[in-house]
């Protein structure tokens, strides 16, 4: 599972600036899908071969009185859910009231904390930071945040114990078929060898994907009706569904089948425990979401028909977009509109989820359960397009294919010459395509060439990646 790391402190001390220099790299993906607003609070970052989810507190203002009281109630939820919070402090602004307020109310949760003394660029750090030692969180992390200084040091602490974990029980990545021979001229019987050669390799590291069961979560915001989905999908089954043990801060995991598929369904709401427990509503958590989206194969963002396209649900797309999961879109409390009312709905979907056309969207009523049914062809197709597996041969032509049909632009005077493609990973799809001078390619080249690889592999609902590299 991911871990949370939590980025706390009062207003000014650099939260934002930490937070955008770890996040920046996942950033670039989500800037493909134009439309997206990004949410500047919850962020997925990457410290090596680690990915975890960055959270910045924002709404702490330590000038109140009563901090606890005063933390806004996403903070103090951030810091409920994290695994390490780091406590960022001014070091040129010296220890202010709101720090140690801050300090106290973190040693009385008794998490991970960190002290992270910022700005200590260009001053004299270690005396600038002696005066922090107060605050009883132990050593002080001197950072620039600006600058990047310190920020490794900090990060292979905070994440010290994720860190060995992913060591002791990783693999090695799944590069399949990157080929790197330097200064080799590429004719066509070489090209013709290089294919066949990962086709073979290809063919072997084929995975069978079909027997495993699909991970599905079922996510949205507060009162979109998850728990009237969840309930109405595991109400119609005829096979009998078991709960898996887990904590109030994890979603549960509910096995069941349907047409002969098996499936997991990660259900945000909270549903079965709730009905065990007779608790009164499960409390909506961004974390968990975040979560459970890493966690699946397929996620199912459900939209309220009568509330339209927030923010919200924007940057709950942008996140699953991000994370490279297949999505399938359902709008739901279908029933009982007029014909007037679904048509304005539809045209502000298209309009607001145009830069998605690759994910099926359906109608539903949860509660009436119409158009239920349907969602799990389309989980199913998302799924298969997610993991279909694609050789190097195939890929080349329909590279090649595009570009005869549409020639990539001049580059200061010489054209851009694609030369092959290659599966670089599954689930998302990765496609490498190799050439000359192919990283100057302009973004609408490479998102005809995107586009192109999606309808020939018909993969829909899935975000495919194609990367470039230089060369042969
Ligand atoms: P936040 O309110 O805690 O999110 O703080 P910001 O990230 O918005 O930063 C507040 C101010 O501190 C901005 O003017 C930043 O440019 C500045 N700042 C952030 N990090 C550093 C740093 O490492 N060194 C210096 N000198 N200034 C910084
Ligand atoms: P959650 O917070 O996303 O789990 O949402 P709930 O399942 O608790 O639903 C929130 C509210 O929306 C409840 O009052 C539901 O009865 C209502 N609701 C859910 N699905 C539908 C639907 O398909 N049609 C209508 N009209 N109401 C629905």
């Amino acid at each position: 599972m991911m871990p949370v790391v939590a980025l706390v402190g009062r207003p000014n001390v650099g939260k934002s600036t930490l937070f955008n220099r770890l996040t920046r790299t996942r950033d670039a993906l989500v800037a493909d899908f134009p439309g997206l607003t990004r949410d500047r609070k919850y962020g997925q970052a990457r410290f090596n071969e680690l990915e975890y989810i960055l959270v910045d507190t924002g709404g702490i203002d330590g000038s109140e009185q009563g901090i606890e009281l005063e933390m806004a109630t996403q903070s103090l939820a951030a810091i409920d859910e994290a695994d390490v919070v780091l406590l960022m402090v001014d070091a040129r602004a010296g220890l202010t009231s709101a720090d140690e307020a801050i300090a106290a109310h973190l040693r009385r949760c008794q998490k991970k904390t960190l002290l992270v003394a910022n700005k200590t660029d260009g001053i004299d750090a270690d005396s600038a930071t002696g005066e922090f030692y107060q605050l009883g969180l132990g050593e002080i992390y001197q950072i620039a945040a600006a600058h990047g200084r310190g920020v490794l040091t900090l990060l292979e602490t905070a994440l010290a114990p994720q860190l060995e974990q992913l060591a002791a029980g990783s693999a090695p990545a799944d590069e399949a078929g990157d080929i790197d021979e330097d200064g080799l001229e590429f004719d066509d019987a070489m090209l013709e060898d290089a294919m066949a050669v990962l086709d073979e390799v290809e063919e072997e590291e084929a995975i069978p994907f079909e027997d495993a069961p699909i991970k599905l979560a079922i996510v949205g915001r507060p009162n979109v009706g998850k728990s009237t989905l969840t309930n109405r999908i595991l109400g119609e089954e005829r096979v009998v569904v078991y709960d898996m043990p887990g904590t109030t801060r994890d979603s549960v995991y509910i096995p069941m089948q349907r047409d002969e598929q098996d499936y997991i369904l990660i259900d945000t709401a909270g549903v079965r425990r709730r009905g065990r427990v007779h608790e009164a509503v499960e409390k909506f958590s961004v974390i968990k979401t975040l979560k459970a989206i890493e966690d699946a194969n397929v996620v199912l963002l459900v939209l309220d028909a009568r509330e339209g396209i927030s923010d919200q649900d924007l940057s709950l797309l942008g996140f699953v977009l991000n994370a490279g999961r297949s999505i399938v879109l359902a709008v739901n409390k279908w029933d009982g509109l007029s014909t007037d009312v679904r048509d304005e709905i539809k045209r502000e979907l298209d309009r607001r989820l145009g830069f998605i056309d690759f994910a099926r969207l359906h109608f539903i009523s949860a509660l009436h359960g119409s158009g239920v049914g349907n969602l799990f062809e389309s989980v199913k197709e998302a799924y298969a397009s997610a993991t279909k597996r694609v050789n190097t041969s195939m890929l080349t032509r329909i590279m090649q294919m595009a570009q005869d049909d549409h020639q990539p632009p001049l580059v200061r005077g010489r054209r851009v010459k694609l030369k092959y493609a290659h599966a670089g990973g599954y689930n998302p799809p990765r496609i490498i395509v190799h050439g000359n001078q192919v990283k100057d390619l302009p973004d609408s080249y490479k998102r005809y060439l995107i586009n192109y690889f999606r309808r020939s592999l018909q993969v829909v609902g899935t975000p495919i990646r194609v990367e470039f590299q230089e060369g042969d």
